[in-house]
């Protein structure tokens, strides 16, 4: 009837997330972002007299969710929580509960399975279904699903690892029939859908997932590995390297990786982390990740400088912290650019330490 309503090509796209999510359904939307909107949209009871449901959001999460629910935009108020205090955070009119995990960008693990537990005994509570959302972008279903767990809803911004490339954005659902029933319709009134030519690129990004994040991922450990040694760095932020028994066993029972975004703190500061990203050569210093490209950003000064910066310190994202989206090129030529940029850093501070101390 009309391409905002149904294209046969996006549809393609959908079918093959729902099978690798093991969904009965997919919703795929222009962006990510559109995705996020939509899971809040379609939480709206109108039949039950609410309209803005109230949120319940686990930080850290992605700054854009962060802003979205922060914001008030949408109309919805939302309760940040811990994942141990989702269930206590539950009100009457609460619509939907969101997370992310592994999370942006201290790849902090939350246990799915025990916070839909949480909130199963929050509902009987309340008296209704209260649906949890997974944003599980950093995963993608070649190491987690969502759904496995208990969550109703598997959110991917298929800008990162779905498509692969860098170089088309989309967002997509996965979800029982019912869910993407009304998320389809809500598609359909606000106009967030797929581009056909979007849909192209993220369905045949999927033919190469496993192998691109197996590979990326082993890049991500070795170097992961590297930085935990070196006296320039103060903390990585790796699910791999984690010693916390709670997250050793999601990464057996929950997820089948650590995956390849890794995150670490450098000596020296804010000016530091800056300085590495305007340093490296072969790494590309952006946002976004899971492309073939590797990238470099500081959070606290891009993706999550929305988010208050109590908040944002509070949720482990301090102003020296920098994260790495580790893409396909040889491990060795990433350890070299990522060692002689953190060289240049710390010789520029010594020179001006020097010509502080002669001042
Ligand atoms: C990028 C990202 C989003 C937003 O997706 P867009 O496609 O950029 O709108 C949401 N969640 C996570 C975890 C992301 O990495």
């Amino acid at each position: 009837i009309y391409a905002r309503l149904h294209n046969p090509t996006v549809a393609g796209f959908e079918r093959a997330l729902a099978d690798l999510e093991g969904a009965d359904a997919a919703v795929a939307f222009a962006t990510g972002m559109a995705a996020i909107t939509a899971v809040v949209l379609a939480a709206s009871r109108p039949e039950e007299g609410v309209h803005r449901p109230h949120v319940v959001g686990v930080r850290p999460i992605y700054g854009g969710t962060d802003h979205l629910l922060s914001s008030g935009l949408l109309g919805t108020e939302v309760t940040w929580t811990e994942p141990g205090a989702v269930g206590a955070a539950i009100r009457p009119d609460t619509g939907l509960v969101l997370l992310e995990t592994p999370a942006n960008p201290t790849l902090a693990m939350v246990d799915i399975a025990a916070l839909v537990r949480e909130v199963r005994r929050a509902e009987r509570e309340v008296g209704h279904a209260v649906p949890v959302a997974v944003d599980s972008t950093f995963a993608t279903p070649v190491l987690q699903r969502p759904l496995e767990h208990g969550a109703d809803m598997a959110v991917h911004s298929a800008t990162k690892f779905l498509g692969g490339h860098g170089d088309a954005m989309g967002g997509i659902v996965a979800a029982s029939e019912a869910w993407a029933a009304r998320l389809r319709q809500v598609r359909m009134i606000t106009g967030g859908i797929l581009h056909p030519l979007a849909g192209y690129l993220l369905h045949r990004g999927l033919q190469t997932l496993p192998a691109r994040v197996r590979a990326q991922q082993e890049s991500a450990h070795a170097l992961a590995q590297w930085l935990a040694e070196d006296p320039r760095v103060l903390e990585v932020f790796y699910p791999g390297l984690r010693e916390d028994p709670l997250e050793q066993r999601l990464l057996v029972t929950q997820q089948r990786g650590p995956g390849s975004v890794l995150a670490f703190r450098v000596r020296g500061g804010p000016a530091a982390a800056l300085g590495i990203t305007e340093r490296v050569r072969l790494i590309t210093p952006a946002v976004s990740r899971g492309s073939v490209d590797t990238l470099i950003q500081a959070p606290a000064h891009l993706t999550h400088r929305v988010v208050d910066a109590e908040a944002r310190e509070a949720s482990g994202v301090p102003g020296d912290l920098l994260r790495l989206s580790v893409g396909l090129e040889a491990v060795e030529d990433l350890r070299e650019d990522l060692d002689r940029a953190m060289s240049e850093v710390e010789a520029a501070h010594g020179v001006e330490a020097l010509v502080a101390l002669t001042v």
